[in-house]
């Protein structure tokens, strides 16, 4: 017999191996003999009171043999021979549209601007030690997209359970760790994730899909309204009739062809920023309620911090504890912030954007010009501005938060682990007041929220501006384009995710409507 009950146990208690075997056999008045093993379904940390709890879903197995970890299988097919798919950038959402379109017995050809995981490095080492942007490799562009060097987690807020757990299970399947089936708040961390994005390119390789690297598309081959070919930036052409448009949401360059080309796109709110980043033992402090250092159970303390301010919303955007800020521009000339963490989130600082909605048609009038640009250029402005005020390296302007708050420069700046440095610089006065006045007041609010996060040991840097799209591109109910047949935008790029999770699962769901 199998039962599945929930088991409530302490910071104390965690420590004991067969904790969970003691309080199994508790709860069901049972003989620890007669029970063969208990299996964790579900792992979850309340910290909202000083006393800890470990909530746990188990699955508890009375007289009868706990079965071996399941194998997740997928029906990958050869498909060396088949129709093929054409699939424009290789990030969770063309990842995931390519090993769909294997199990549904078509050929997906992936067409990558960036390199292979491996490569990438050298471009990465480039950007923090040198200040060079390699614009085809980066933090955001090359093997598995924005979501390689990145956090890793795997959070999603949608409610398609099965499909989530499908994304997990084939995660797991290629090589990521069997607990993000289990916790709550599951996470890679970017020292795993690169091995797992290069094992789904050996399986497409392995079932006939083909993966081209360094191959930067630059225009699409239209006739009556339908997809014919594809250009490369080496003159090549290449026929495609049945084309996923998974670029993602810093390819300006997509966005600038498309509209170049008349097809339709649409101008969508987002959100702008900063990102903030405390001492890791700070927030360990204040969630954990402890002084110090966190017990060894516990992982690094995250947060999440929503304020309405003058009818938008101020809230915390992808934070990482225990990780790094990490400079994520894709062209020289401009300064992005945003965070990533190793597996362990053993780093000593936790990162986390704070940033403020934008209502693309309320906020924006000095930038109706651009039409549905206009919010890519606001983007743009800012991103030339941290520029600018961080000296025209990759090297970030920067501002003690209560500095911030209080309109004042900082004479000196926290220690931190964006690696290309800090410039301190006059934030509070630099960005627009739609978005520097709004998170002044958020962040004085974060602090009544929770007391110890409004303090001089924090540094606010600029600019979070990569949150999600700016534009989206329509597509009907098959998922193609509006107005062109055979092309289905995917992905963040599209506007139809905001996250690795929702990009993978919208990859699938653009393999299935191509492929059908
Ligand atoms: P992308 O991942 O952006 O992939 C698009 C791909 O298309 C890129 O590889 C690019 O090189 C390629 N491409 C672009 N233009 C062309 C062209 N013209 N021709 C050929 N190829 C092209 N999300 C989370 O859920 N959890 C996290 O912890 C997390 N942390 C992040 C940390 C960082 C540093 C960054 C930058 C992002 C993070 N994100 C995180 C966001 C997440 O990575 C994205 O939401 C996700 O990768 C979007 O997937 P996508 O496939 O739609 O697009």
């Amino acid at each position: 017999m199998v039962k599945d009950i929930q088991l409530r146990i302490s910071l104390i208690e965690e420590e004991r191996a067969d904790i969970l075997l003691i309080k199994a056999s508790q709860f069901l008045e049972i003989s620890r003999e007669k029970i063969s093993g208990v299996k964790v379904l579900r792992k979850s940390i309340d910290a909202r009171k000083p006393k800890i709890i470990f909530n746990y879903k188990v699955a508890v197995y009375i007289n009868e043999p706990v079965p071996e970890t399941s194998e997740y299988t997928f029906d990958y097919k050869d498909v060396s021979k088949a129709k093929p798919v054409h699939i424009i950038g290789f990030g969770p959402a063309g990842m995931y549209a390519a090993l769909r379109c294997i199990e549904l017995g078509f050929k997906p050809i992936v067409l990558e601007r960036g390199k292979n995981v491996k490569d990438r490095r050298r471009d990465l080492k480039a950007i923090n030690q040198d200040h060079f942007v390699n614009e085809d490799s980066n933090y955001c562009f090359g093997e598995g997209g924005a979501g390689t060097y990145s956090d890793g987690k795997l959070y999603t807020r949608s409610l398609k359970r099965g499909d989530v757990r499908r994304i997990f299970e084939n995660l797991v399947y290629h090589g990521a760790t069997d607990q993000i089936l289990v916790d709550a708040h599951p996470h890679i961390g970017t020292n795993k994730l690169p091995k797992v994005v290069q094992n789904v390119r050996e399986t497409i390789l392995k079932y006939g899909g083909e993966i081209h690297f360094e191959t930067r598309v630059t225009d699409f081959i239209i006739k009556n309204n339908t997809i014919q070919a594809i250009q490369l930036q080496n003159g090549n052409e290449m026929e495609a009739n049945r084309v996923i448009l998974a670029t993602g949401h810093s390819a300006r360059d997509i966005y600038y062809l498309l509209h170049k080309k008349e097809i339709a796109l649409e101008a969508k709110s987002f959100a702008m920023g900063v990102r903030a980043e405390h001492p890791q033992e700070i927030i360990d402090s204040i969630q954990y309620h402890c002084s110090g250092k966190r017990s060894d159970l516990l992982p690094a303390a995250s947060y999440s911090l929503v304020q309405q301010v003058n009818n938008r919303g101020v809230y915390s955007f992808c934070m990482c504890p225990g990780g790094f800020i990490v400079p994520a521009a894709t062209a020289n000339g401009e300064v992005v912030v945003n965070g990533m963490s190793p597996s362990k989130r053993n780093n000593l600082f936790a990162n986390s954007g704070i940033v403020v909605e934008i209502d693309v048609h309320k906020d924006l009038y000095k930038y109706e010009h651009f039409g549905v640009l206009k919010g890519l250029e606001y983007q743009k402005d800012l991103e030339r501005l941290a520029f600018t005020a961080g000296g025209r390296t990759q090297t970030a302007p920067a501002q003690r938060l209560t500095d911030f708050v209080n309109g004042k420069l900082s004479p000196t700046l926290n220690p931190t682990s964006y690696q290309p440095g800090l410039n301190s610089a006059p934030l509070h006065s630099l960005l627009p007041k739609l978005i520097g006045s709004r998170l002044r007041q958020g962040f004085k609010a974060f602090g009544e929220k929770m007391h110890g996060y409004y303090t001089e040991e924090a540094n606010i840097v600029g600019v979070e501006s990569r949150t999600s799209s700016p534009i989206s591109i329509p597509r009907n109910e098959k998922l193609e384009h509006t107005q062109i047949k055979g092309l289905y935008p995917c992905g963040e790029g599209g506007g139809y995710a905001g996250g690795i999770v929702s990009a993978a699962m919208d990859g699938e769901r653009c393999a299935e409507a191509a492929c059908s």
